[in-house]
């Protein structure tokens, strides 16, 4: 049952800083702590993330995952398939009634290598029920997409230690 007692909003998290995916966890579990439910759809991602296993222990957040886990810069008629599997468990998660936050977590990349349409998304944006918040993150969020949200953060890499040479680091990017 839906808790959220203002109106929702649609978030948006993008640029090419790190901190939108985690801006995202951040923010649901706040609102967990706040007893709001919360639905994670996390897009191009098959495997289990490890702040993914660590959220399914967390009473009121749910989180799913889409993707082929072999997504390499061209969408396959899989990899297509995978993503609005994804996106129409999310639209259902949307309309059930049950969530009062919805985060597509990397909605703006699978929009950017066309395996979900724009369209799709701004139609989600536009009918979404008042009371539940959108949020949508990723790199290259569209214009249509920022101009038709009502809050949005670009994160903007002014420095990364990866650019001195340093990879990945279990626990902090991945
Ligand atoms: P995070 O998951 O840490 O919040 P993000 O969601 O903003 O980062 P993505 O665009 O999803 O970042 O990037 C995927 C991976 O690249 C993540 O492991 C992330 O930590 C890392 N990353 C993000 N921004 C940068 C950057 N500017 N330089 C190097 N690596 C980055
Ligand atoms: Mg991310």
């Amino acid at each position: 049952m839906r808790k959220l007692k203002a109106e929702g909003k649609v978030q948006v998290y993008t640029g090419n800083g790190k901190g939108k995916t985690t801006a995202s966890f951040g923010l649901a579990l706040r609102a967990a702590g706040h007893g709001l439910h919360v639905f994670i759809m996390q897009f191009m991602n098959k495997g289990d993330y490890v702040e993914v296993i660590a959220v399914k222990g967390i009473k009121n957040i749910h989180v799913e995952q889409c993707g082929t886990g072999s997504f390499i810069l061209e969408a396959s008629e899989k990899d297509k398939r995978e993503a609005m599997r994804g996106f129409e468990a999310a639209k259902e998660a949307i309309f059930s009634g049950k969530y009062d936050i919805v985060i597509l977590d990397e909605i703006c990349v699978a929009i950017k290598y066309g395996l979900v349409p724009e369209d799709y998304v701004i139609d989600l944006i536009k009918n979404k029920p008042k009371n539940v918040e959108l949020v949508l993150t990723g790199r290259w969020a569209t214009k249509n997409i920022i101009m038709k949200a009502d809050l949005v953060t670009e994160m903007v890499d002014v420095k990364h230690p990866y650019q001195k040479g340093l990879g990945a680091r279990k626990g902090i990017e991945y």
